[in-house]
């Protein structure tokens, strides 16, 4: 698949979700994520996994820098990006994906950074990896 962003706009992204992921709130699953908007407008909106001790009220990160920029008034948005500590690329669990669907084009651009980014390009494993071990991916390749 062809990437679909600019170099500019996956780097802010990428960068974006890590910073995020700094402020991750994750004492009890020890899985800090986080994420990144970028709206229409350009700016970047960055959402961090909120832990809570009843797990079932755990918030994840992209639903956060939805909640974040929605409730800001922005509702357009061209990209998403998700990283966690993990060195491969995780999607979004299936209430992200409810909630991204609200909001977002079923063919915008979402990048999936593994914890390790930026990873050592491997051709024999990375087919389908954009650069740094990036998988770029859709919300109509994610719902089912
Ligand atoms: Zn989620």
């Amino acid at each position: 698949m062809a990437p679909t962003l600019t170099t500019e706009q996956r780097t802010k992204l990428i960068l974006g979700a890590l910073e995020a992921k700094e402020r991750a709130y994750s004492p009890y699953s020890k899985f800090p994520v986080g994420a990144a908007l970028l709206t229409r407008g350009g700016t970047i909106v960055k959402g961090a996994s909120i832990d809570n001790a009843s797990y079932g009220e755990t918030i994840c990160a992209e639903r956060t820098a939805i909640v974040k920029a929605v409730s800001d008034g922005v509702q357009e948005f061209i990209g998403l990006a998700v990283v966690a500590n993990i060195n491969s690329p995780i999607p979004p669990c299936g209430i992200c994906r409810q909630v991204i669907r609200e909001f977002c084009a079923l063919d915008m651009p979402i990048l999936l950074v593994p914890g390790n980014y930026p990873r050592p390009s491997s051709p024999a494993l990375d087919f389908y990896y954009m650069e740094g071990g990036v998988r770029e991916t859709k919300l109509d390749l994610l719902l089912p």
